[in-house]
């Protein structure tokens, strides 16, 4: 159950107004469902949109390399996306087959919203997993505060997943995700349809991690630094 603010009172120890001494003082923390996900600094802004795709197109791709190097991609699953600066209704997405270590900005897809290719890939590898599409499209159509998307079948969090159980909150930094995680229990096999993405849709609801029973993690971000962070907490 949620703390109340009042149960988060806490008191610490700061500086007195009177130099050299010091007093005990409260901060009073104010929990919010919806606490804001994104951290750091601010990305940079563009005034060209065209320079701001490529920019989304090769950190997309940057994280694909970084969950790879991590160990947390398995085979050909997974999917990491990024909404397109330009049309909002679009991601961007990995070519099926394709290696996470060894994507590129040039590799990736751009998907609107009936599941159409619409541009970038190679000519060889204009495919995508259709479950990425079912999962990734339904997220980023009911949630414009999500502009990043990351899915994976990393094995500690498949594993944990095995349990039917949401985070213990044991460690400070499972607080990270305190009250914005879900368990999404109903896992239906590989997420083809569109019952089971409204389904993962709702479970999510405003929050920012799922953990998919007998399936994997997803995590959502305003950027795909932040949902790439988010996985890898
Ligand atoms: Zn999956």
């Amino acid at each position: 159950m949620a703390p109340s603010s009042s149960t988060l009172t806490s008191t610490i120890a700061g500086p007195s107004s009177t130099a050299g001494a010091a007093h005990a003082g409260t901060i009073h923390i104010e929990p919010s469902d919806h606490m804001s996900f994104d951290f750091g600094p601010p990305a940079p802004t563009f005034d060209d949109k065209y320079e701001e795709r490529e920019y989304v197109k090769q950190r997309l791709a940057l994280a694909y390399r970084v969950i790879a190097r991590e160990g947390m991609c398995e085979g050909a699953s997974g999917h990491l996306t990024s909404r397109d600066p330009i049309d909002r209704d679009c991601f961007w997405v990995n070519p099926y087959g394709l290696h996470f270590s060894r994507m590129t900005a040039s590799d990736l897809l751009m998907v609107d919203h009936h599941g159409k290719i619409v541009m970038g890939g190679k000519p060889d590898r204009q495919r995508y997993n259709a479950a990425a599409f079912v999962i990734h499209s339904a997220i980023h159509a009911a949630r414009p505060d999500v502009d990043s998307v990351v899915h994976a079948h990393s094995p500690y969090g498949k594993a944990f997943s095995t349990l039917g159980r949401n985070l213990p909150f044991y460690t400070q930094d499972s607080a990270l995700f305190w009250n914005d995680i879900k368990l999404y229990a109903a896992h239906g096999g590989v997420v083809l349809s569109a019952k089971e993405s409204g389904e993962i849709v709702g479970s999510l609801g405003k929050k920012k991690a799922l953990i998919m029973q007998n399936h994997g993690l997803l995590t959502v971000g305003g950027c795909i630094e932040s949902a790439v962070a988010w996985f890898m907490a």
